[in-house]
């Protein structure tokens, strides 16, 4: 696709370029390679993040007031996509994505003083206290309390699938202020320090045997009241804004074209026994060039939502078609993968994590090794973030009308 690129952004492209070839060592290449889980390890992480930090990049997605760079939209395309190319880790989005924004957005000023420094240099590490064991795509039944007792709130209840949490010393949570007739109202937004003996994280292994995320119970959790965001009872609001840079904010076409073109090249090196390469397999590169297609396609909407941004038009229900689609197209990859590297993608190595000092010798290659561990792992992508049903239903009402 011609992207039309001005020249000023031709040359931020070209920085951009020369930044990756520099600064991204050959350990921070592989162990993205070779995680199969939508988030990388800490470690990895937070390695990433400071060399970025050092450039003033790590917060790509912040106005120049919060400590980001500013960016255009068109800027922040550009840097996903060539970080992509290179196969350069993911930014855990949690404190990046997530959390600093709704700081810069609703915080104090205190707030922003306290928190954005420390979200960009890794000093704090975010977890998502959304979900309950009886509220997840009924968000609003939650049942966590926060009692105000003079300056600090208590706060009494569970949160599950709470990713990362074992990693995180901070984690956002939506608790229960006060009681009201509709359920979305009376919840509030709160800045929980985990480490406080109330706090207690206890590991939920996936189905691809990974630690990935966790269950986070809070026995009179101590809150100060300055670590509550907004006024009370507008978590709701917040939560919303919050979801709506979770299923959109940055572009995932250009990870998943990057990822379809490593298959692709794979797929031209695989024999099919038959004399050619699986490229000749027309069941096989039939379904290889529909998903190349529907990325495109993604691309294509990504940019005109990105173009919107730049207007100032927020995205709104149309993240959930980007959320959507992309988890669908995941899910269709990642068989694909399986499907492509044969008995040796069904091998499921349970060691983790897959690099490092301690990792085993691979089975087959280490594509093959991460393809079931992959394809397990993105089954939760039509459910995290809020399901494909949950999605379709708002398309359904926001977008159609109906
Ligand atoms: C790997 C993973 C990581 C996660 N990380 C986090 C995290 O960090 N923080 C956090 O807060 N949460 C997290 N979640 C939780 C996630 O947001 C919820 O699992 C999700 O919102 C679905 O809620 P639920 O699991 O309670 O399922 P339910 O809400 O019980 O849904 C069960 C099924 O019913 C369907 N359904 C429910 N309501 C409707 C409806 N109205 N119309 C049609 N169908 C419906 C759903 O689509 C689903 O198929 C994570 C989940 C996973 C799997």
């Amino acid at each position: 696709m011609d992207m039309g690129f001005s020249d000023t952004d031709k040359t931020f492209q070209r920085d951009v370029q020369a930044f990756l070839a520099q600064q991204l060592t050959p350990y921070l290449r592989e162990a993205m390679a070779r995680t199969p889980t939508v988030f990388v390890e800490q470690d990895i992480a937070l390695g990433w993040q400071a060399l970025l930090q050092e450039r003033g990049w790590a917060g790509y997605l912040w106005p120049e007031s919060a400590g980001g760079p500013g960016w255009t939209p068109v800027q922040r395309y550009i840097f996903e996509r060539e970080c992509a190319i290179a196969g350069a880790p993911g930014l855990v989005g949690l404190g990046l994505k997530l959390a600093g924004p709704v700081i810069y957005t609703y915080g104090t000023a205190a707030q922003k003083e306290h928190f954005l420094p420390r979200i960009l240099s890794g000093e704090h590490y975010w977890c998502q206290g959304y979900s309950e064991a009886g509220a997840g795509s009924d968000l609003a039944s939650l049942t966590t309390r926060a009692e105000l007792r003079g300056d600090h709130y208590v706060v009494n209840g569970s949160k599950m699938w709470t990713t990362h949490a074992h990693f995180a010393n901070w984690m956002f949570c939506l608790a229960r202020t006060q009681e009201m007739d509709r359920p979305q109202q009376g919840i509030s937004f709160l800045l929980i320090d985990m480490d406080q003996p109330a706090v207690e994280v206890r590991p939920v292994l996936t189905l691809a045997g990974d630690h990935e995320v966790n269950a986070v119970f809070l026995d009179d959790a101590h809150v100060p009241v300055e670590n509550r965001v907004g006024a009370e009872g507008q978590g709701w609001e917040i939560a919303k804004f919050l979801l709506e840079n979770e299923r959109g904010g940055s572009c995932f076409a250009p990870i998943l074209l990057a990822q379809l073109r490593r298959l692709r090249e794979l797929a031209q090196g695989r024999p099919d026994g038959l004399g050619g390469t699986l490229l000749d397999q027309p069941s096989f590169v039939q379904k290889l060039c529909a998903l190349e297609v529907q990325a495109l396609a993604l691309e294509a909407f990504e940019l005109r939502l990105l173009s919107q941004l730049d207007k100032g038009i927020r995205p709104g229900g149309k993240t959930s078609i980007v959320k959507l689609v992309v988890a669908d197209i995941r899910q269709k990859l990642d068989l694909l993968k399986v499907d492509a590297h044969a008995h040796h993608g069904l091998a499921l190595e349970t060691h983790r994590p897959l690099y490092g000092r301690d990792a085993g010798d691979p089975v087959g290659s280490i594509e093959a090794e991460l393809a079931m561990p992959m394809y397990l792992n993105s089954r939760a992508r039509s459910i995290f973030g809020g399901s494909t049903e949950i999605q379709r239903g708002i398309i359904a009402k926001q977008l159609l009308n109906l």
